[in-house]
């Protein structure tokens, strides 16, 4: 049985089952139907002798039929006997052979010479030797008849059931499978071609398969999110390192062959160890970039005053300007909002002027709670400030040993969105910045 398909198998089992309930009726129907056919035919043979009755009577000392008295109705014949049982009225069937006694308001069967015959008589008491007896007897119906009628219609009904049971269980099972053969088909795609892009799709619905395809859609949409994260911390990573690592092999290099009083190989020590600081920190923002990526870093969200976070993180900040409504709550990770301020804060004391000031505000609009960073620096201009947001993206790429990686408002970026929220920047070239994080508010205090 394992080796049929779940289709084959409720085919079988549907038509093995339809079979044997109609094995099953129809014994019940060849049993019940002699005992109905029996009480039928009572009731009407007893249905014609009381109409009969109705119709019989005494004029002037004779028997006096009226007009509704009929001797042969339906099969069923009526007979009027005197009390010592000579015959007066009607007309015996030539077939009724049996020598019957009469006994008054019961029914029987006899047998007679073609047959079984059904039975019944009446004494009425009217006219002379104090009373007559009615008798309507009729041909008992043959079970061997009704058997082989039923088994006639049988014999063509069934197979047609079974085949209709059959055809229908095998059409519908199959079309209720055929998400589970989309399913199968996309799933083997996707593995042969090694291509996380493909989508089950199915259309919507409400069904079991629905809700596994829809399930599957959304575990490839994680996984191929995950693995282009990882692709692209592979890639960035390589890129990256690259630089410092050259940096530290050629100090070595260098320092082996060519320094010989301790001051020198102090300053190549130095050297490398900056490298290797700057490695470490590309390391941990590209780790952090990558969990973003992914949604793995998200996973402390609770209600925050934004006014309260930026005091917590700007305590150390003794120069800044603030400007704090409270009141203003926000769903959010506490230290990724700190690190995105913290990083808007670098920047606008990096790129503000040297005689500037930095200050903070945070608002709130009708959705929005609004936090901004506000230098009065060097500015973007308007072709640089879609690009700003990229990875590793500088708006001057003349590296300096302290300047960062390109990699900080890349970050920012992404906290804003796993947050529900977005960046926005308003920027002229030799006026300033304002760089503002938008979040919706949430409505738990
Ligand atoms: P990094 O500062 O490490 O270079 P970021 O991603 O933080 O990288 O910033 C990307 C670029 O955007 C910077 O190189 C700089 O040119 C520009 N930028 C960022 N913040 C400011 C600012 N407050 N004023 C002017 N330019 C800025």
């Amino acid at each position: 049985m394992r080796k049929f398909s779940v289709k084959l198998k409720l085919t079988i089992w549907l038509t093995v089952l339809m079979s044997v309930m109609s094995v099953f009726f129809l014994i019940l129907m060849l049993s019940l139907s002699s005992t109905v056919v029996m009480k039928t035919a009572t009731s009407q043979l007893i249905a014609t002798l009381q109409q009969n009755i109705s119709h019989v009577s005494m004029v002037e000392g004779k028997l006096h039929l009226e007009d509704g008295f009929v001797f042969s109705h339906n099969g069923v014949s009526t007979l009027i006997y005197s009390k010592n049982k000579s015959l007066l009225a009607g007309q015996i069937p030539v077939s009724f052979t049996a020598d019957e006694s009469f006994q008054s308001g019961l029914t029987r069967s006899t047998d007679s010479s073609s047959g079984q015959y059904l039975v019944t008589d009446i004494w009425l008491p009217i006219g002379w030797e104090d009373g007559l007896w009615v008798r309507s007897l009729m041909e008992a119906p043959e079970q061997q008849t009704i058997t082989s009628n039923i088994l006639g219609m049988a014999a063509i009904a069934l197979p047609i059931f079974i085949i209709l049971a059959a055809l229908g269980s095998y059409l519908i099972s199959k079309h209720t499978f055929r998400p589970l053969e989309n399913i199968t088909a996309t799933v083997s795609a996707i593995n042969e071609a090694k291509d996380l892009s493909g989508r089950i799709n199915i259309p919507s619905g409400n069904d079991e398969f629905t809700k596994l395809a829809t399930s599957f859609d959304k575990m490839f949409e994680r996984l191929e999110h995950s693995f282009d994260a990882e692709k692209q911390f592979t890639a960035d990573a390589s890129h990256e390192l690259r630089t410092p690592i050259s940096i530290i092999k050629g100090a070595c290099e260098y320092g082996q062959k060519y320094d010989e009083t301790p001051k020198e190989r102090t300053e190549t020590l130095d050297m490398i160890h900056r490298q290797a600081v700057h490695m470490s920190n590309l390391i941990s923002q590209l780790l952090s970039m990558t969990r973003l990526d992914q949604g793995t870093e998200l996973v402390n969200r609770e209600s925050l005053d934004l006014s309260e976070l930026v005091r917590s993180t700007c305590c150390e900040y003794t120069d800044l300007i603030f400007h704090l409504e409270d009141g203003v709550i926000v769903l959010g990770d506490s230290s990724l909002l700190s690190r995105l301020l913290l990083n808007l804060i670098e920047n606008a004391y990096k790129y503000g002027g040297s005689q500037g000031s930095v200050s903070i505000s945070v608002s709130r609009n009708l959705q929005e709670g609004l936090l901004s960073v506000k230098d009065n620096g060097i500015g973007i201009s308007p072709e640089n400030q879609e690009k700003i947001w990229q990875r590793f993206y500088q708006v001057d790429a003349s590296h300096s040993e302290n300047s960062g990686a390109g990699l900080g408002l890349s970050m920012v970026h992404q906290i804003a969105l796993s947050h529900g929220g977005y960046m926005s920047l308003d920027s002229a070239l030799g006026v300033g910045s304002i760089f503002t994080l938008h979040l919706p508010l949430s409505n738990k205090k």
